[in-house]
């Protein structure tokens, strides 16, 4: 099996699995006792706090367990909207939101909160001048993805941070593709909102965190015990807090080997793809973009039968989002840039992570290039193309050279 589906999901790294083990085993206090026992587990998850802190420029005491990116996205969002409901309720947040923003956005939308949806360029980059015009004096949070998980395309986020500061507003940031791949730091780009999810960075999945900057009074979003500061109440999920906190050490430690690693493979396989295959595009931004993401648009194929026939050969990839499978709807982040349905409908994401090597690159764009072949073959319209002497084809070469 070839696994190019890191932005859905990356395996966990080994160091945070085997330190996990023993929360699950020999280690099994509730963290909250009032024993010596409880303590051992209670203090693990206090490290792995330190641990998330430190990769993101944070206070341990800004971090805030959550069940992931999902439920962080909402309790910063609907958090937000409860606390500052007599400010205002304007939100100003993008088209290209993972669902987990799009879709909290919309519940406030029913209860009579307006959000302001930013669009994009054909990179995916917000427009800055935009931003600043859609600020109203009743808006009390911005929300802007710091990449994203599509197409890669990684915003200017301090920048955004300032302006939302100057304003007198809050600014959140769903950096759950980006964190532990690229350097974040929330003082520095003055975030006061930050969500994040351990799967998507060698930690085990259902467990995430939010980080929320010491003075702001978010209220609690799930009601009960006093875990999490009395904020985020449930018995602590120990064993993979402790691995959440080895996989953010093991990025923070190697982050710049691994980022170099990445980008080189990923421009080989980018330079690769380009060449040697007609009719594709490269969406998203040529640099401001995740070192590991990778999304073409094939001309005359379905991405859906793309990812069957990769599948038989056990290659893993996908079109559009994780979330979009099984929808026929193309994608609301590639249509915001601007492609056809039909470009959008023909995307493969290929995501990619340091345990990927050059010959696994190789044998993937062989046999997407032989799966091209095959799908195209049926394509009238590809046929029509390919005729020399078609002023359509010569049209649409034209149009679709990258
Ligand atoms: C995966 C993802 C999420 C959701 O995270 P979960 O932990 O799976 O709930 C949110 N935002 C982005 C950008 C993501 O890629």
């Amino acid at each position: 099996m070839i696994y190019l589906d890191n932005a859905a999901t990356a395996p966990m790294k080994k160091g945070a699995y085997e330190k996990m083990l023993p929360y699950l085993t020999k280690y099994y206090a509730n963290p909250s006792g009032a024993y010596d026992f409880s303590k051992q587990s209670a203090d693990a998850m206090d490290k792995a706090r330190e641990q998330i802190a430190s990769l993101i420029g944070a206070d341990k005491n800004e971090i805030y367990f959550t069940s992931g990116g999902t439920e962080s996205d909402n309790w910063a969002i609907k958090g937000t909207a409860d606390l500052l409901q007599k400010k205002g309720r304007h939100i100003i947040t993008t088209r290209i939101e993972h669902h987990g923003i799009l879709n909290t956005c919309k519940d406030l939308e029913k209860r009579g909160y307006k959000i302001t949806y930013l669009e994009v360029d054909e990179y995916g980059m917000i427009k800055m001048d935009r931003l600043k015009k859609s600020i109203r004096p009743d808006t009390v949070l911005i929300s802007v993805m710091t990449a994203n998980n599509e197409i890669g395309t990684i915003q200017p986020i301090a920048e955004i941070g300032l302006i939302a500061k100057q304003n007198g507003i809050l600014f959140h940031t769903d950096a759950v593709q980006a964190c532990g791949h690229i350097p974040i730091d929330v003082k520095k780009a003055n975030i006061d909102m930050l969500s994040a999810s351990a799967h998507k960075f060698g930690g085990p999945k259902g467990i995430g965190f939010l980080y929320i900057r010491q003075d702001i009074a978010l209220p609690s979003f799930m009601y009960g015990g006093s875990q999490e500061q009395g904020r985020r109440a449930g018995t602590g999920n120990v064993a993979s807090a402790v691995a959440m906190g080895e996989a953010a050490d093991i990025c923070r430690n190697n982050m710049k080997q691994h980022m170099d690693y990445v980008t080189r493979l990923r421009e080989y396989a980018i330079q690769r793809i380009l060449r040697e295959i007609p009719f594709v595009r490269l969406n998203g931004h040529r640099t401001r973009r995740l070192p590991g993401n990778m999304n073409f648009s094939f001309q005359f194929v379905d991405g859906e039968a793309l990812l069957v026939m990769l599948d038989m050969k056990g290659i893993c990839a996908s079109t559009g989002s994780a979330c979009s499978t099984g929808s026929t709807e193309p994608s609301h982040v590639l249509m915001s840039i601007g492609l056809t349905e039909d470009l959008a409908h023909g995307s493969l994401r290929l995501t990619i992570s340091e345990e990927n090597n050059k010959k696994e690159i190789d044998t993937a764009i062989d046999e997407i290039k032989r799966s091209l072949f095959k799908l195209r073959e049926m394509s009238n319209e590809y046929r029509h193309m390919v005729t020399p002497m078609s002023s359509y084809g010569k049209r649409m070469r034209r149009q679709y050279r990258y």
